[in-house]
């Protein structure tokens, strides 16, 4: 799969796109052009005019199949979609489309829906689709097929890519179990001389290249993350129109709708989070315009509108994290405390989660836990607990805390906890369980369930660290906890006007 440009092009390139990029980061929307989505696809051109004129940086890609080679003969290119459900702005679109050029073949985009996907209900399910739909509409603008699949990976895709005499399959990455096993009974059912090839378009700097081992915590791979940064954290080229002719058909997406399983039809829809890249960049602009400076000063005030609120465009992929960097730091100047805030948070700590799961198979249970936190969840399992409460009462948000009730039912009600209660409702759950190992589970299972951001490595890393320690240090020892951080309502009362909070979020 090496590059078929001449190294003189992408030398000329290199030096006209370190021009064109600098002006791009100066630019800042100052044309008065108001659409943002308009705006970014003027900077993408800026940049490039398409992947083959762009210095692809191929730590990004690596080959998960014996067969490396990507057959001459081949009739088309497959890109899978597993995480990144978006068209721009998208590692693994543009290295698809890179291999399609370069074989002089057409590109196919598909998604393999699955009728179960780790319990996620109508909520989920339904950003994910939506988002899907206007992955079809950004492709077939492009004059790319995408085609919706039914069925796990292994039962669709091999014969899908032998009808398209496929060269390669490109896909996503994500350290998650499930989506490691997709590929893996993949590779078992794939015709062996078809490369699988994984990208990592969701984290800026790539989740193998970041370390080649499990980190401890923040402290350890904030500094390896920031010395790639000047590498990775470029801009994007855009896709172009695809000169292949292809039949271009519409999904059946009631069909889609129909061919799901889902067991708690309850759980619907929220108002405030639209889904697809268009209302993902929205939302970004709006968080540039009017919540980034509060961002370092009020982000665990839950009742300040100053999050960037991105996180379930970021999970489902309909939004880069890359682009959110990329438009946050043209604030720089502005609000430089808030911007690195944002850094912090948005890379560091989410690619440390990355890490977490990726170098740990246990990633969501005690077993995952660093042994400190271990021994002393132990030494403390049967310290007797002021209530206990059981999943059900905990899912009703009927305990006898109401700042924890209404954060529950923020949960409840519009999908998203704020980030600062997500930590003191998960310690109390370790507080009013039998064990901590039942905490966890309960945590995982109500965050996955109603958030939709949820079945992320975030979460569980959240949820880990509440309750296990993980990322965090040992404090001073107390009943049911040990070691284990401890949060409690009076701290909550100095940090800010819990009522205000829980009157906001009334039964
Ligand atoms: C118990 C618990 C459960 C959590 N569950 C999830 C989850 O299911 N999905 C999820 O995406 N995040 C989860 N988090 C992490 C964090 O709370 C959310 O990412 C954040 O609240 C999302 O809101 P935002 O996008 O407005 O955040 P912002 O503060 O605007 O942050 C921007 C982005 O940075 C990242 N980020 C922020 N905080 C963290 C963090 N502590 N760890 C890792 N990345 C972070 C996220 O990608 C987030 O979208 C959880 C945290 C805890 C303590």
């Amino acid at each position: 799969m090496s590059q078929s440009n001449a190294k003189r092009r992408k030398v000329e390139h290199r030096q006209s796109a370190v021009k064109v990029k600098q002006e791009v980061c100066d630019e800042n929307d100052s044309d008065g052009d108001n659409d943002p989505c308009s705006a970014i696809r003027k900077s993408r051109s800026l940049i490039a005019r398409s992947i083959n004129e762009f210095n692809f940086n191929k730590k990004r890609v690596r080959v998960l199949s014996d067969e490396s080679e990507v057959c001459e003969d081949c009739k088309s290119i497959i890109y899978w979609i597993t995480r990144d459900a978006r068209v721009e702005d998208n590692w693994s679109m543009l290295y698809a489309q890179r291999l399609s050029l370069k074989f002089n073949v057409p590109l196919y985009v598909c998604f393999c829906l699955v009728p179960k996907f780790l319990n996620a209900t109508k909520r989920q399910y339904n950003f994910l689709l939506k988002g899907l739909q206007e992955v079809e509409r950004d492709c077939h603008n492009l004059n790319i097929p995408f085609r919706l699949l039914i069925g796990e990976a292994s039962q669709v895709l091999p014969l899908f890519a032998k009808q398209h005499d496929a060269g390669a399959i490109v896909t996503d990455f994500s350290p998650l179990r499930i989506k490691r096993d997709w590929i893996e009974n993949l590779k078992v059912k794939l015709h062996k001389n078809i490369p699988i090839c994984q990208v990592d378009a969701h984290n800026i700097v790539p989740c193998w290249v970041a370390s080649p081992k499990l980190e401890y915590g923040a402290r350890t791979i904030r500094k390896k993350i920031h010395d790639k940064l000047a590498e990775f954290l470029t801009h994007f080229p855009p896709v172009i129109r695809s000169p292949f002719e292809c039949e271009i058909k519409s999904n059946n997406w009631d069909a889609a709708l129909k061919s799901l399983q889902i067991d708690d039809e309850t759980v619907d829809d929220v108002k405030w989070a639209v889904p697809g890249t268009e209302a993902g960049i929205r939302m970004l602009i709006s968080f540039c315009n009017e919540r980034l400076k509060d961002y370092a000063s009020k982000r665990n005030n839950p009742n300040y509108n100053c999050l960037s609120n991105l996180s379930p465009w970021f999970h489902f992929g309909h939004l880069s994290v890359q682009r959110a960097i990329l438009e946050v730091k043209k604030y720089s100047n502005k609000y430089k405390e808030s911007v690195d805030a944002f850094i912090e948070e948005a890379i560091i700590r989410r690619e440390l989660a990355e890490n977490f799961c990726y170098y740990n198979d246990k990633y969501d249970s005690l077993e995952g836990a660093w042994d400190w936190a271990k021994i002393t969840l132990k030494a403390h399992e049967k310290d007797k607990r002021p209530y206990i409460f059981s999943k059900e009462q905990l899912e009703k948000a009927q305990t006898l805390d109401p700042l924890w009730n209404a954060a529950q039912r923020q949960m409840l009600r519009e999908g998203k906890m704020h980030g600062f209660l997500r930590m003191y409702w998960a310690k109390k759950i370790l507080e009013w369980t039998k064990s901590p190992e039942e905490a966890l589970e309960i945590a995982i299972f109500l965050n996955d369930k109603y958030n939709l951001d949820g079945r992320d490595p975030n979460g569980y890393v959240g949820c880990m660290w509440s309750i296990c320690g993980v990322h965090d240090q040992g404090w001073a020892e107390r009943p049911i906890f040990g070691k284990i951080r401890y949060m409690n309502y009076e701290g909550c009362k100095r940090k800010f006007d819990v009522s205000e909070f829980e009157n906001k979020y009334k039964p």
